[in-house]
């Protein structure tokens, strides 16, 4: 497919195939067929380390940004892979959180906007429900804590004293 880093940025993925993009009349909805690039597919859901394949799953649908007017969606497989640590469990896609089903750049975007507007412009805007946009705050925010603790855990390497 032509313009695939458009289709990219348009959907803020990154790291990911675009295999082809169909409009849904009917449905008034845009959906993109992707996969993960090569590196980043069989990996562990919540680990993200590299595991065998489990099984094909199937296909999932992440809510993506909308476009203009038009609603977008995310469509793609989604396999198992068998985790040493995990066990079996749902693979990493490179464009959202493990168990979301939006990706990170609407998760973003609605995380941002919760704590910029009305809880009206939110869920209409963005056309979720509240209780939606408390389950995307919670992992967003979790996001944030995981980084800040990785922070924390560098600050307390003993600085090199001359
Ligand atoms: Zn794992």
């Amino acid at each position: 497919m032509r313009d695939v880093s458009l289709w990219r940025s348009l959907l803020g993925v990154e790291k990911t195939v675009i295999e082809r993009v169909e409009f849904d009349e009917d449905a008034e909805l845009l959906v993109a067929h992707v996969r993960p690039t090569k590196r980043q597919r069989d990996r562990c859901g919540v680990c993200g380390r590299r595991s065998p394949g489990y099984d094909p799953g199937g296909r999932r649908r992440w809510r993506a940004l909308d476009l203009g007017t038009v609603c977008a969606v995310l469509e793609a497989d989604a396999p198992r892979v068998a985790c040493r640590e995990h066990g079996v469990v749902v693979a990493s896609v490179p464009w959202a959180r493990h168990d979301a089903g939006h990706t990170y750049a609407f998760d973003e975007t609605v995380a941002w906007l919760a704590t910029q507007s009305s809880k009206s412009t939110v869920t209409q805007l963005m056309r979720i429900a509240w209780r939606t946009v408390g389950s995307i705050i919670t992992r967003v925010w979790a996001d944030v804590e995981a980084t800040h603790d990785r922070l924390a855990g560098l600050r307390r390497i003993p600085s090199l004293s001359s």
